[in-house]
């Protein structure tokens, strides 16, 4: 992409509004835009990012055996007032009439629908496991909107379902599930950590919240320093399998949210073995057996012939959340440092000097053998001062910037900074290209 071509429009100042250093950032980096409280436009950069973590959450969703499906974001009442909770959600969920005066609303997430699309096709165990996901926006109408995406009123969300014939079996969906987070959050460059949670007004006995620790997170969490560092389950892990020993070993050190805290079981940790944090809920799992499917009359025929209320998990990513969350974690003054599995560019392309020949000539060509070679490129192709051309690169994060001036070119040298660490390398044309391939 040359910049020339492209929409990006930095913010020079600081805003007033972001009071987080995510919130800040995205909007200076030109990612997103507030159109209302809580209700943000994504902008082409923060566009490229959403779509980059959307995929990541989905490729290992499917790799544990889920699959995609899209829900629409508006809603009939009728399902609700069947589980019972239209009255009971209460003024988080945003209440719609149509034109022929019916009650629709929002979707702040698909139990419900979920449960009413597996009543109308699903008879038989043998049809079990299934797990149904998508990942598509909710609403909620929070009090506080707040910290930009972190807390937005509209955000998207990957929602899967499990569906089993008992509650063994649903420890089993609810152990993959657990995996795959592991998995996701740990390609997204993030450490996440498992911590026992309350299950809130979805109900049920069997949640974990992944947790990001950052000192903006709004919740209070404790943990032990033993399940810092936790090895991540590998890419050939098999969903088939047994996967107990992986979840027993993060469940065993202690980790809780606020509400789940045994201050007691803490206490007995040694003390520099204790972590008291604050932290970013990124995901949630439960499971809550029969809480939809009974009322819903969601039944399966068991082996014996007798039917019966399905036992139902749900699972949680919030999937704009996470890019405030990326950032929380990964920043420094000058602007974000993105991991490379999210990053919108993998290389910056910097010409010092547009309109000299030379300069010019050497960039499009280094655009054309990268971009060709299917390395992403951000070419910095507009006339500006190099002072604000680095400030903008630094600002918007890539791994890379590759920058080529006539001084260096006259030694046949262009320069490549790594943004992480600020180590720069002087090499000729040639080596900069094969270095980034
Ligand atoms: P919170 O405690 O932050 O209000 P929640 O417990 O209400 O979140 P869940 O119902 O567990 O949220 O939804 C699953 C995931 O969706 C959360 O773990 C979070 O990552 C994300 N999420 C929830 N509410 C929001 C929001 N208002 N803005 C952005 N992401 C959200
Ligand atoms: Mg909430
Ligand atoms: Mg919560
Ligand atoms: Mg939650």
């Amino acid at each position: 992409m040359r910049l020339s071509r492209f929409f990006l429009p930095i913010l020079r100042e600081t805003p007033k509004e972001a009071e987080i250093v995510s919130h800040r950032l995205m909007l200076r980096a030109g990612m997103i835009r507030q159109q209302s409280a809580g209700i943000y436009s994504w902008l082409p950069l923060g566009k490229i990012v959403l779509s980059k973590i959307e995929q990541i959450v989905r490729e290992e969703q499917n790799r544990s055996g889920a699959i995609e499906l899209l829900m629409p974001t508006i809603q009939s009442a009728e399902l609700w007032r069947e589980s019972g909770r239209y009255d009971a959600y209460g003024k988080e969920m945003l209440r719609i009439e149509d034109r022929h005066e019916r009650e629709m609303l929002y979707g702040p997430t698909n139990e419900e629908m979920v449960t009413d699309i597996f009543r109308s096709a699903v008879r038989s165990y043998r049809d079990l496991p299934l797990n149904l996901y998508h990942i598509q926006w909710k609403f909620r109408d929070e009090v506080r909107p707040r910290f930009g995406v972190m807390r937005g009123r509209e955000f998207l969300m990957k929602d899967a379902y499990s569906f089993d014939i008992d509650r063994e079996r649903a420890r089993e969906a609810y152990n993959r599930m657990f995996v795959a987070y592991l998995r996701t959050f740990d390609r997204l460059g993030l450490k996440a950590i498992p911590m026992r949670a309350d299950t809130g007004p979805i109900g049920g006995d069997l949640s974990h919240e992944f947790i990001i620790l950052a000192s903006t997170g709004e919740s209070a969490v404790f943990c032990s320093k033993d399940i810092l560092d936790l090895p991540i389950p590998p890419d050939d892990v098999d969903f088939r399998g047994d996967l107990s020993p992986i979840v027993t070993a993060w469940t065993t050190p202690y980790a809780a949210t606020d509400e789940m805290h045994d201050a007691a079981a803490f206490e007995a940790l040694p003390e520099d073995k204790r972590v008291s944090a604050r932290g970013i809920e990124v995901g949630h799992i439960f499971y809550f057996g029969t809480k939809y499917s009974g009322p819903m009359g969601a039944n399966v025929a068991g082996p014996d012939g007798v039917e019966q209320p399905v036992h139902m998990g749900s699972y949680g990513i919030g999937v704009s959340r996470l890019m405030g969350a990326i950032i929380e974690a990964s920043h420094d003054e000058a602007g974000i440092i993105w991991p490379e599995s999210v990053a919108p560019f993998a290389v910056g392309l910097i010409n010092l000097k547009t309109g000299d020949q030379k300069t010019d000539s050497v960039c499009d060509g280094l655009y054309e053998r990268l971009t060709n070679a299917g390395v992403a490129v951000l070419f910095d192709d507009v006339d500006g001062r190099a002072g604000a051309k680095f400030a903008t690169m630094d600002l918007i994060g890539l791994p890379w910037q590759l920058v080529v001036g006539p001084k260096g070119l006259e030694r046949g040298e262009v320069e490549l900074k790594r943004r992480a660490t600020g180590e720069r390398l002087t090499l000729s044309v040639d080596a900069a290209v094969n270095r980034l391939m």
